[in-house]
């Protein structure tokens, strides 16, 4: 069978640990066998950046905004103990991190949903899609412990001297704290048009909240910008799509989404969803089958696996041993990338083939065929664990069936 052309190539971002191993066991398994597969390889192997002074994860999210598509391997973000495992010559800065500042995006993290893992929210049946909002908040705030008697404003000196002042709080009889948040109507504005262009792309409801009521000037920004931006750029392509814009308060969104059945985004202020993301992952039963994906608000994709690279399944594949990693998330990081690629480049085949791939993988899981990690989460009977490789092999032979 002839191979599936591509056009323009993806930005490969290679990565660390026993990610980088699967990465190129679904290559070599995958994709090179079916796909004439072009792309531009960027080595964000921690060693290669060490050699680079991190300047390849510069390049590769410059190339990400040439291109358009990207799909990366986890990476190791440096710690005190990698600093002497690899010999770095300074603690690189996580390059998940360096890339979302460079392409301004967005992180959407999704539940790839199969036949006997249920969620502990069992009506969730579809899909929810977390989208945070990466910048500013509480991550970037201003603190102080104050002692009693302080009396603590906020102070505000515009562009020609002149002073705005609020009080804050007079600290009588006690000590206490204070704290200054931010954001600007650039990220915020960045921000809701990512999740709007994410939404129209994958034919899902937005949903958005925040505590308006309470913080009238700050969440109420955020609320409005939405809700502008919605009404002059979105909402006829949102009625076309037949899909929704909803905003409600933040906990009338999570009484709303514990009763619903998914299928829907959920966009995020920036605490929300760090904690709100957790929840979800965890209620969908495995960190290993989350997918995730940056947008720009210009609409550049960079797609990856959710999770980390699975260091303790490394050191022992060091050792000789065969481990049982869990390498979905990855591959549906190809997938989602060679289909947005696929759109973008008028390629049916290559979209086509992306679709099949995702369905044979998820069969094999329904089938019983499944890494040890799924093997303790499913409820089917007659299930078997089999090793990284063993599991791409049997995801190929379903593949061939669909060609
Ligand atoms: P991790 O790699 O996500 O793994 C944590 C644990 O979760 C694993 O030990 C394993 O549990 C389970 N797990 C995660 N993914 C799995 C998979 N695909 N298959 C089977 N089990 C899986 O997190 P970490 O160990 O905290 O971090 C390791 C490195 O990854 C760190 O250097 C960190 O900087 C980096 N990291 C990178 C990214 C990214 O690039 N996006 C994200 C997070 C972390 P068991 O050991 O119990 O089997
Ligand atoms: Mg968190």
């Amino acid at each position: 069978m002839a191979k599936i052309p591509m056009k323009t190539p993806l930005v490969e971002m290679d990565g660390d640990e026993m990610t980088r191993i699967i990465w190129k066991m679904i290559k070599d398994i995958l994709l090179i066998p079916y796909v004439d597969l072009k792309t531009e390889y960027y080595d964000l192997g921690l060693e290669y950046r060490n050699e680079t002074n991190d300047q390849v994860t510069f390049d590769s999210a410059e190339a990400t905004k040439k291109y358009g598509v990207a799909v990366k391997c986890a990476t190791i973000t440096p710690n005190a103990a990698r600093m002497t495992e690899y010999d770095l010559k300074e603690m690189w800065k996580s390059p998940n991190g360096t890339i979302r500042a460079i392409l301004d995006g967005t992180v959407f993290r999704t539940p790839i949903i199969v036949k006997g893992i249920t969620p502990y929210i069992p009506t969730w049946t579809k899909p929810i899609t977390i989208a945070r909002h990466a910048y500013g908040d509480v991550y970037k705030n201003t603190e102080m412990q104050v002692t009693e008697g302080s009396k603590c404003e906020l102070v505000c000196t515009d562009k020609d001297g002149n002073e705005t002042r609020q009080l804050i709080h007079d600290f009588n009889g006690t000590d206490g704290i204070i704290q200054g948040l931010h954001n600007t109507d650039k990220s915020i504005s960045s921000f809701a048009r990512s999740c709007f262009n994410f939404a129209l792309d994958t034919k899902q409801d937005l949903w958005f909240a925040t505590k308006d009521t309470i913080s009238k000037k700050y969440d109420h920004r955020f609320k409005d910008i939405f809700a502008e931006i919605f009404e002059n750029e979105y909402k006829e392509k949102f009625d076309a799509a037949g899909i929704e814009y909803f905003y409600t308060l933040i906990d009338d969104a999570v009484a709303r989404v514990v009763r619903s059945d998914g299928g829907y985004i959920w966009a995020c202020k920036n605490y929300d969803g760090d904690v709100m993301s957790d929840m979800v992952a965890t209620a969908y039963g495995s960190l290993a089958m989350m997918t995730s994906v940056l947008v720009s608000p210009e609409g550049v994709y960079e797609y990856e696996a959710a999770h980390g690279t699975v260091q303790r399944h490394y050191y022992k594949y060091l050792k000789g041993e065969t481990t049982s990693t869990n390498s979905v998330a990855t591959l549906f990081a190809w997938t989602g990338a060679l289909r947005k690629r696929g759109e973008l480049d008028g390629l049916t085949e290559l979209s086509d083939f992306a679709d099949k791939l995702e369905k044979a993988t998820i069969q094999t899981i329904e089938e019983g065929v499944m890494t040890g990690d799924l093997y303790l989460l499913s409820s089917l009977e007659n299930k078997q664990k089999v090793d990284t490789e063993t599991f791409l092999k049997e995801v190929a032979v379903r593949l061939e069936k669909l060609l």
